[in-house]
């Protein structure tokens, strides 16, 4: 049988601070909020669904329909138990659960759901409850930061990216006409010096840059996984030039390098003489599903109220009943249970990395350059082609395809779109054996492209 939720995670380090830790203001945000999320009225049904828990109430409040006709009687699933490997755990979803699950729900996210995140994120960041952030749900990190940039960045705004960055922000901000101000990185994250360089020389009467945008663990594209020196500097410079960090971290449970991992931005910045500059995001899309659409912000309440007022008027809230399937599991596995599925995970993938270095050195050494990646699903590599500091663009769209190998040119993860040798290859998926033919396929281009 799974464990009752023990409330403690086996082997991780406690990371909460004693009191001390002093929250920037909820008014130091006022200057971050856009246009937009200040003219956004909380919707006035949905404000009051928590009165709707008061003993005695009778409410007349929201158009909710009633469960009693809704055809479902009980959701049944076998999971998986990660303390107990060698048997499936059988849950069942009804009575009230059920109930909740197939009505309306509060907008941040479902109750118990997201007291099991204050506790992870107590657990995992040291980030104690109550203490000047709090937690939204969303469906999947994409939602939660489509709506923290509509937040936070007024159209024209500049914003810093870290470059490469996730392909999946570009659209966000050029829909904005923002001027995508690119960070350059390297396999230890972002080169602080050089974002030092950017804010210092910043022009004088130009508005400064509001929000970081980074992926700290196993960045997608390029897999880096920040150090603690360089976060650490990146933190320091939020604090000297008064910007938001925005920690995009669906692979922070994925992390399998061979030092310890190095604290996020969320526990690092409880160092920082006043906290409050870092908006995170967590996914369970690699972890748990990624079709189940679970992903949860974590910060000062003042953003994470704009996002709720977004939510409140576009998709209403996260699906009820994903919430209470993904809140049944983790309140059978309990967080020890969790983190012992992650570290599975995390390990499964680290083989999958081997498998696609071990190809990459068998079939691509000299022909290519590469980093190993400490955590995530990626790998960047940078082909070595004919041209000095090539184009892999044609290669791959082209040539690759050709020969029945697809992988995205690294081209797409520069938000001005400049040509670059490097490619993303995602490696969750393949088969050793396909790997070895697809990298076996790709240094035949290659070859080929020098050739000419
Ligand atoms: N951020 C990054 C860096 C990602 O790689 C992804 C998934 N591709 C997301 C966000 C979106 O994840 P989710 O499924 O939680 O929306």
């Amino acid at each position: 049988m799974i464990k009752e939720n023990s409330g403690e995670i086996n082997g991780s380090q406690p990371l909460t601070k004693g009191d001390g830790v002093k929250y920037l203001p909820d008014t130091f945000y006022t200057s971050f909020l856009s246009d937009i999320a200040k003219n956004r009225k909380p919707s006035p049904i949905r404000s009051l669904f928590p009165l709707e828990s008061r003993p005695g109430l009778i409410s007349f409040l929201a158009g909710k329909p009633n469960a009693t006709t809704f055809p479902f009687t009980s959701f049944s699933f076998t999971a998986q138990d990660p303390l107990n490997p060698d048997r499936d755990t059988a849950l069942t979803i009804d009575g009230p659960a059920l109930a909740q699950g197939l009505q309306y729900g509060d907008t941040s996210g479902l109750h118990g759901l997201l007291e099991w995140i204050h506790g992870l994120q107590e657990n995992q960041h040291g980030r104690r409850r109550g203490e000047g952030w709090r937690v939204s749900v969303g469906a999947g990190s994409q939602d939660l930061i489509f709506k923290a940039v509509a937040a936070l960045v007024n159209p024209g705004d500049p914003v810093l990216v870290e470059s490469p960055v996730y392909a999946g922000v570009i659209p966000m901000f050029q829909s904005l006409d923002c001027e995508q101000i690119e960070v350059e990185t390297d396999a230890h994250g972002i080169c602080s010096s050089s974002l030092r360089s950017i804010l210092e020389n910043w022009p004088s009467g130009k508005l400064k840059p509001k929000v970081l945008y980074s992926v700290p663990y196993g960045c997608n594209p390029t897999g880096m996984t920040a150090t603690l020196e360089r976060r650490k500097e990146v933190l320091a410079l939020s604090r000297e030039h008064n910007f938001l960090i925005l920690e995009d971290d669906p692979y922070f449970y994925l992390y399998y390098g061979d030092a310890p991992r190095p604290p996020s931005y969320f526990a690092l910045e409880l160092e920082e003489p006043e906290v409050g500059r870092v908006l995170r995001f967590d996914s369970l899309s690699k972890i748990l599903s990624a079709g189940i659409r679970i992903g949860f912000a974590s910060g000062p309440a003042p953003i994470l109220n704009a996002i709720d007022r977004h939510t409140s008027t576009s998709n209403l809230q996260t699906s009820t009943l994903t919430q209470v399937i993904i809140h049944t599991l983790l309140k059978a596995w309990g967080y020890e249970g969790f983190i012992t599925h992650t570290r599975n995970v995390a390990a499964f993938y680290r083989h999958k990395r081997d498998v696609f270095e071990t190809a990459l050195e068998k079939h691509l050494s000299g022909l290519a350059e590469w980093s190993s990646p400490q955590a995530g699903m990626f790998f960047w590599f940078k082909l070595l082609l004919n041209e000095q500091d090539g184009d892999s663009e044609s290669i791959i769209r082209t040539k690759a395809l050709e020969r029945g190998v697809l992988a995205l040119p690294g081209t797409a993860f520069l938000p001005n779109g400049r040509k670059t040798a490097y490619v993303r290859a995602a490696f969750s998926l393949t088969s050793e054996e396909e790997v070895n033919e697809a990298i076996r396929r790709l240094r035949e281009v290659i070859l080929e492209d020098r050739a000419a």
